[in-house]
């Protein structure tokens, strides 16, 4: 696979779906990639990364930012409280916004840094105990609560489980999303994100289908 690859497939998923043609980003997920695999995306002219972690972002791409110019920069895995303002600075768009000392956070920072990234809500549609993500039955509450600390809300996003059809998960995510008048679905990974695209995903997350495996 490479980068070139899948983003034709997701421009062939998007006239497949009736999208609009480029109304999905495509993130390139560089976490635990050799940095010469995500050179090599830099130099094609790939600008979109998302990473898991606030400290592995910070170890590098704030140098490639300086020798490659403006990196939309996303945050997909779980984040720590006593990381918020670390992240905040850091990344342009958050995906893992999940409760509500979180969003507090959010809120008290952005006055203090004069911004705020973007942020999606995480749903745990599989309502699965070891992942994080608000629980669907809790999703219009927490939106509203954000909605009202005035956070920049993109959207929702999800990880469906491993082992079931991600399409269920994904129907899900855009009805939530559509009964609270959201337009973000971060939604599809390297196995998934056609599908995903078909339910209306906004933004897919495609690591390893682009980079090769992880390690
Ligand atoms: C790692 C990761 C991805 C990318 O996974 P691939 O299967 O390599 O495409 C997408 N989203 C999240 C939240 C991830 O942690």
């Amino acid at each position: 696979m490479s980068l070139e690859s899948i983003r034709n497939r997701v421009r062939a998923a998007e006239r497949q779906a009736g999208r609009t043609p480029e109304s999905v980003t495509l993130i390139a997920v560089s976490k635990e990639q050799p940095p010469e695999r995500v050179l090599d995306t830099l130099a094609l002219g790939h600008r979109i990364y998302g990473e898991n972690r606030v400290q592995e972002a910070a170890g590098k791409w704030p140098e490639w930012r300086a020798e490659f110019g403006p990196i939309e920069l996303h945050l997909l895995g779980p984040l720590q409280s006593n990381k918020t303002r670390q992240a905040m600075e850091l990344f342009d768009v958050i995906h893992s916004l999940d409760r509500p000392k979180l969003a507090r956070g959010f809120a008290r920072l952005a006055q203090d840094l004069g911004r705020c990234p973007s942020l999606f809500i995480q749903i745990n549609t599989g309502a699965e105990p070891q992942k994080a993500g608000v629980l669907p039955d809790a999703a219009d509450a927490f939106i509203h609560e954000a909605r009202g600390m005035d956070l920049p809300l993109a959207g929702l996003m999800c990880i469906p489980p491993v082992d079931e059809d991600p399409a269920g998960h994904f129907r899900m995510l855009a009805a939530i999303a559509a009964r609270n008048g959201l337009d973000g679905l971060s939604m599809g990974m390297s196995d998934d994100f056609e599908t995903a695209i078909a339910c209306g995903a906004t933004h897919v997350r495609v690591g390893s289908a682009i980079f090769g495996a992880r390690g």
